[in-house]
């Protein structure tokens, strides 16, 4: 008989509160995008995957330093992140807007003045924030989960928040309390991401399954499962 050799195990990063791409269910199961992918990915190609929900910015530290093997947290291929990291095929579209309470007056970058800003730690959505901050004359402050950032908006400590327009527009539709008042920015695709130069075992192997879900219908499946709609 045919000796099958054991399963690899790699662990993963990933955000803790980034609907529909990642959060935990009301039995405390990781789910969403993200996280159907890296299983369904994991089934095909024949590896284990050891789920880490340990926050954006810590995964990608994690990452960065090698103690975990790869990310997939909605994150996006960025020139500066592609300095460190290599990434897969992208799998999902999304740009940045801004968001505040339902009542709020603000409707434009412009009434920015003065105000803060609410912004999650080491994302692309605080880059764009931070790049724009003076010429609009606001202040950031930050969190390291979108939950967070989310409260701070909706207890009126902040006057508006930046993150992706995928998070947000799920978030207005299943209820999360704010409303996006600018038009996506033109920036980000997701992809998984591996360190630079290392792993590349295992990014091919992301690749390829991402690849037959695509092939099998399974990659659209999840996505509108979690969307209501094709990618
Ligand atoms: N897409 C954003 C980034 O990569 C946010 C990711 C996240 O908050 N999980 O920076």
């Amino acid at each position: 008989p045919k000796v099958q050799a054991a399963e690899k195990t790699y662990t993963i990063g990933t955000d803790v509160t980034f609907p529909p791409f990642v959060y935990a269910n009301s039995n405390n199961k990781y789910v969403g995008i993200d996280m159907e992918l890296i299983r369904a990915i994991a089934k095909e190609e024949g590896f284990k995957a050891d789920i880490k929900p340990i926050g954006f910015n810590a995964a990608v530290q994690s990452l960065s330093s090698g103690q975990i093997d790869g990310v997939i947290a909605g994150m996006t291929i960025t020139d500066e992140r592609r300095q460190k990291f290599d990434f897969s095929t992208p799998y999902y579209q999304s740009g940045i807007v801004m968001a505040v309470a339902p009542k709020s007056k603000i409707t434009s970058l412009k009434d920015l003045k003065g105000k803060r800003v609410a912004i999650k730690t080491g994302t692309s959505g605080a880059d764009y924030a931070n790049s724009i901050k003076d010429r609009y004359g606001f202040k950031t402050v930050t969190f390291d989960d979108s939950d967070n950032v989310y409260n701070d908006v909706k207890n009126g400590n902040s006057a508006a928040c930046f993150d992706d327009s995928a998070v947000l527009n799920y978030g207005v539709k299943t209820g999360l309390g704010l409303k996006i008042v600018t038009k996506p920015t033109n920036t980000g695709k997701y992809g998984f991401a591996v360190q630079k130069g290392k792993n590349q075992e295992l990014l091919s192997k992301f690749n390829q399954g991402l690849e037959k879900l695509k092939k099998n219908g399974k990659y659209d499946q999840i996505i509108e499962k979690y969307t209501g709609s094709a990618a």
